[in-house]
């Protein structure tokens, strides 16, 4: 193999300049030439390819979102699309690709590969850890530090007005920020798209919890099936009238920062071995760290199945939070 493209796609990811410092450097080690594909798979149809060297990736560790910008591209969903995206790809003699992105991207990359022979390999770039095969996304770990930062100053004011706050944080699949961040943060409770919602078991949780603290912290993914954050407390405050009851949805600020040393570290791993993935002859898998070690997972297995959320985890949050 002598020339491969990467790319990012899908949401931008705290640690995505990291991985592909790290692809662009690890395939310039082995000789190959690289280039950079701007805005995802957009940018595969249309034609923006740009040459990638060692100075091009040169101070990008540390910078949050992707240097090569990325996209939601609705014509890689149509064949139309895709045969241009070829197109291209044959046109550079480009002969493997990463791509750094979320499940999407790597459905992408597998209906890609229903009709084209270049092999495409993954690093999982999303801070929603939603993905089996790896205990961590890239972005994951900067995200739930955002979001624990974030919590700590608004249990400031929830102390200082005894107030009960429901934090709504990134997750509509999956409840992985707010397990973590709910842990690291000290939440009394966390609502989540893997279990049942009880409105009326967090009303008497919270009636049982106001005699040791008089503020509290709820913690809920946006895909609650109970609805956001606001819908969950206006119900909450129609049983408990007596607390002053705020929300607060911190949104788009969980995606940016600095990547967290962590992030930087898995991503360097992971953009390392899909390089050297590539050269080994796989493709259609996706790069994961599992126990410290890096494992290849089928694109089609790593989308399917879920990263599985640990009931003891939830289990340790509900004794810790008397
Ligand atoms: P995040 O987890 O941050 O949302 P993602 O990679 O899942 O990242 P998506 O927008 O779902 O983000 O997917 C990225 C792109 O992959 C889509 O914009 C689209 O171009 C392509 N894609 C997704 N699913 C398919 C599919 N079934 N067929 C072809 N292309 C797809």
């Amino acid at each position: 193999m002598k020339k491969i493209a990467v790319l990012t796609s899908g949401g931008d990811a705290p640690g995505m300049n990291a991985c592909l410092r790290a692809v662009v450097r690890t395939a310039i080690y082995h000789k190959m030439e690289v280039m950079g594909i701007v805005h995802g798979y957009d940018g595969m149809i249309r034609d923006e390819f740009i040459k990638m060297d060692e100075k091009s990736v040169a101070n990008i560790i540390h910078r949050g979102g992707t240097i090569l910008k990325t996209a939601r591209s609705k014509e890689f969903m149509t064949d139309e699309g895709r045969k241009k995206a070829l197109h291209n790809l044959q046109k550079y003699g480009i002969e493997g690709v990463v791509v750094i992105g979320g499940d999407g991207s790597f459905k992408g990359a597998m209906e890609f590969s229903k009709t084209a022979k270049i092999p495409f390999v993954g690093c999982p770039g999303t801070i929603d850890n939603d993905l089996a095969g790896t205990d961590y996304t890239i972005g994951y770990d900067t995200a739930i530090n955002t979001v624990v930062q974030a919590v700590d100053k608004v249990r400031d004011t929830a102390e200082s007005h005894d107030r009960l706050f429901f934090v709504e944080v990134m997750g509509r699949d999956s409840g992985m920020i707010a397990m973590l961040a709910g842990i690291g943060a000290g939440a009394e409770s966390i609502l989540i798209p893997e279990t049942k919602t009880d409105i009326q078991q967090l009303v008497e949780r919270l009636k049982n919890k106001r005699k040791t603290k008089n503020s509290k912290i709820i913690i809920v993914a946006e895909g609650d099936e109970a609805g956001g954050a606001f819908v969950i407390a206006e119900q909450v405050k129609k049983q408990l009238p007596d607390y002053d009851t705020r929300v607060t949805v911190l949104g788009h600020l969980q995606r940016g920062g600095s990547p967290s040393a962590m992030d930087r570290v898995n991503s360097s791993r992971m953009g390392y071995a899909a390089v050297e993935a590539l050269l080994k002859g796989e493709k259609n898998v996706m790069i994961g760290i599992i126990d410290k070690s890096i494992v290849y997972t089928p694109f089609e297995k790593a989308t399917k199945q879920k990263q599985k959320m640990d009931p003891d985890l939830l289990r340790m949050l509900d004794i810790l939070s008397i």
